[in-house]
């Protein structure tokens, strides 16, 4: 009679056990995947702008008689692409380094969106963007550099995907107990198809686009880990008539 009663409960138990095993191999796949993806795309990135140095030092080697604009358009480039590469070895550890920060001071958000503007008035006045800061003060807790980094990347695109007199309007309310900052632009705008995946590492709407201003599309993979860090959430949403806004919420002092 025990044997009758034990038999089925065994089977369910080895079913349930085979069944949560085949669950994590699944998850343990899928994790090991997207990493290969991640080191995949990581080398890609920096073995572009490796291999365009590398082309241009050999046809330089080769040809006789430089004159000193040869010399000077070398330089130039190779500047370029150095510093294209250091920036993306930069933003690699970032993304990879986030775990190890702490974060414990109070921010108060209005002052710190007014000093990456200050930061990044030159940039928009040479497109011939204007930027805008409107709404109220309020504090967070948080790790100061991080968020100047996070908020950073979401203006600086707002301006670099922004059209010619285009507008940066940045918002910050505060609702129940969260801090809401909202980033719109009149800009080119991300495609609906894009939206979810646009906070993957390495995903970019238009690569050469991005590329030619230095992007490997590690911002906003970037900004999203620390917003998540700061227990928030990012959504992104249409601007009307054109544009993106991206809206950041936060839990408040
Ligand atoms: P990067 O700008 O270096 O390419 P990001 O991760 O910051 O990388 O952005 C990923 C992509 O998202 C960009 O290449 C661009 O296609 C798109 N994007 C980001 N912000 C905006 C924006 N405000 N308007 C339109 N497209 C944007």
């Amino acid at each position: 009679l025990s044997q009758k009663i034990e038999t089925p409960n065994i089977q369910d138990e080895i079913y349930g056990l085979t069944k949560s095993f085949n669950t994590m191999i699944e998850k343990l796949e899928q994790s090991f995947e997207s990493q290969k993806q991640f080191s995949a795309n990581a080398a890609h990135e920096l073995r572009t702008p490796l291999a365009v140095l590398q082309v241009k030092l050999d046809v330089f080697e080769k040809e006789e008689n430089h004159n000193i604009e040869e010399f000077t358009e070398l330089i130039s480039d190779m500047k370029k692409h150095t510093s294209r590469l250091s920036n993306l070895v930069i933003s690699l550890l970032e993304l990879t380094n986030l775990e190890e920060i702490p974060m414990e001071n109070n921010i108060e958000v209005y002052s710190l969106i007014e000093e990456i503007l200050w930061d990044l008035d030159s940039i928009a006045e040479k497109n011939n963007i204007s930027l805008s800061l409107t709404g109220d003060t309020a504090k967070i807790i948080g790790d100061d550099t991080l968020l100047y980094r996070g908020f950073y990347n979401l203006i600086e695109n707002a301006i670099k995907y922004n059209n010619h007199n285009g507008k940066v309007d940045v918002d910050i309310e505060t609702k129940n107990n969260d801090v809401i900052i909202k980033i719109s632009d009149t800009g080119i705008g991300i495609p609906t198809d894009m939206k979810e995946r646009i906070f993957e590492p390495f995903v970019r709407v238009d690569k050469s686009r991005s590329r030619e201003m230095g992007g490997a599309g590690l911002g906003l993979a970037i900004t999203s880990e620390i917003i998540k860090k700061h227990g928030g959430s990012i959504e992104i949403s249409d601007n009307m008539p054109k544009g993106t806004i991206f809206t950041v919420k936060i839990l408040r002092l």
